[in-house]
């Protein structure tokens, strides 16, 4: 069918450079879905995958088109607050350096507080979906495939060479990224994925997800990240894909996110999982602490956690826990008990020190603000959250130094055992308590599968990532 003539020269006239800076060290699953909206549109664009390219932004040519020409729309990927913050800086200086001509559009989970926090932005788009995108680029949506029936379109992203890789049982393997699913059937309110899923989520087809592990394999990927926000969201439709893949790879390994309440309810599926080449389980424990568990509406227990741990060490699987120990409701007994809990059951391996220094954000419209007894203060578009600040300043200032250790200890490649070492005894000193002896094996250190990156999703960006811009 041939385009309506002003529709052919909409699209010649448009420029696109969509750019990301950081999605937990693996490829930018953002780029990919937009690549394929502009490619299927035979819209003119080039993409920047900032966390390898390490371009500062600070010059014209920084923000030209492969082709040399000026974008005339800037998509900024903000799939969690390290992006954003990130994103914040770069749609600042597009704005300052190319004016008015260029429209700023911030895209992913955040979209809506990076679109709060400055005025370079000039819109939001929260889910991928290549009508939405068409439409803000000002072309007719109605003819766009459905986004859930075309694959994202990773040719034009660096290598996986370039992102983390499987380090486990001292060999390294090239991972790929993929979801299966979008959204999340939960409501946990420390958390940004049901401010924009409300406690929905839908499955990605699975011939859909099978025909990009194909792609990722060909491309000499022998581990896949699930990386949707709960693989067991929908067990049966996990399962099914996890066999598909194993039967067409049966050498591809694979790690998921699966939260405590899954784990213990799908108790029969993790020896199959295991036999499918399941090598670690992220799982966000978030906390020891019962009742700081029950504010965010966690859904499991302490004694939870230690079940789950269990029962995924009898098959052999490893978990790798992600953290929230810093919220209005931490108090030095339920950080001294967090610790010591890492060490007594032997987790030190398998939590990357900055989950310890994590503190709660409080985005816009997240659902902690329903939770009675929490003191919030103002929106502060320098942090993207609401302030708050804990009952105990000392605490606070716990935080920091453990953030800092944390990243200085990945600066000096210090192992997790002495890191943690040292995180243990900051907490015990600024307490002014006496720090406890115990032993700690460092015979296992570096053995526990895990991703060469560490995990910085709720994390303020780390030197090194604004050191990449200038
Ligand atoms: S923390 Fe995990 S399980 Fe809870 S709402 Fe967020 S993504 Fe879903």
């Amino acid at each position: 069918m041939t385009k309506p003539l002003n529709e052919s020269s909409r699209k010649a006239q448009i420029k696109v450079l969509a750019v990301s800076t950081y999605e937990l060290g693996h490829q930018p699953l953002v780029l990919a879905r937009l690549a394929s909206t502009f490619e299927t549109a035979m819209i003119g664009y080039s993409i920047c995958d900032n966390s390898v390219a390490n371009r500062t932004f600070t010059n014209y040519d920084d923000f030209l088109l492969d082709d040399k020409t000026p974008p005339t729309h800037l998509f900024i990927s903000v799939p969690m607050h390290t992006a954003t913050q990130l994103g914040k800086t770069i749609a600042n200086r597009a704005r300052a350096i190319l004016g008015n001509s260029v429209q700023i559009i911030a895209v992913g989970l955040y979209a809506n507080v990076a679109l709060a926090a400055t005025s370079a932005f000039n819109t939001a788009i929260v889910s991928q979906e290549s009508a939405k995108i068409l439409d803000i680029l000002g072309i007719d949506p109605t003819d766009a495939s459905p986004t859930q029936s075309i694959p994202p379109d990773r040719t034009a992203l660096p290598g996986l060479q370039n992102y983390a890789h499987l380090i486990s049982g001292g060999e390294k393997k090239l991972s790929g990224y993929v979801e299966t699913t979008i959204g999340c059937a939960h409501l946990c309110k420390h958390c940004p994925v049901p401010v924009v899923f409300h406690g929905k989520f839908k499955a990605v087809p699975s011939k859909l997800v099978i025909e990009q592990i194909n792609q990722l394999y060909e491309e000499g990927a022998r581990h896949i990240t699930f990386g949707d926000p709960d693989f067991l969201n929908g067990p049966a439709h996990a399962l099914k894909i996890a066999r598909a893949m194993h039967k067409a790879h049966p050498d591809m390994t694979f790690d998921a996110t699966v939260k405590v309440e899954h784990i213990l309810e799908q108790r029969e599926i993790w020896s199959e999982f295991k036999d499918l080449g399941l090598v670690f389980v992220v799982s966000a424990f978030e906390h020891t602490s019962d009742l700081i568990l029950s504010k965010l509406g966690k859904g499991h227990t302490r004694s939870d956690i230690i079940s789950a741990l269990e029962l995924l060490r009898v098959y052999g699987i490893e978990v790798r826990p992600s953290l929230m120990p810093f919220t209005p409701w931490t108090d030095r007994a339920s950080l001294i008990d967090l610790i010591e809990f890492l060490f007594d059951y032997e987790l030190l391996e398998s939590v990357d020190p900055v989950q310890l220094s994590i503190r709660l954000l409080v985005p816009l419209e997240s659902l902690i603000l329903t939770v009675s007894d929490t003191e919030i203060g103002p929106w502060n578009s320098e942090l993207l959250s609401y302030q708050w600040h804990s009952r105990d300043q000392t605490i606070d200032e716990l935080q920091f130094e453990l953030a800092t250790i944390a990243e200085e200890s990945q600066a000096r490649e210090l192992n997790a055992i002495t890191t943690f070492t040292l995180m243990r005894d900051s907490i015990y000193r600024h307490f002014n308590l006496q720090i406890p002896l115990r032993e700690t094996s460092s015979s296992s250190c570096g053995n526990k599968p895990r991703l060469s990156e560490s995990w910085f999703c709720c994390a303020e960006p780390t030197r090194v990532q604004f050191d990449r811009l200038g």
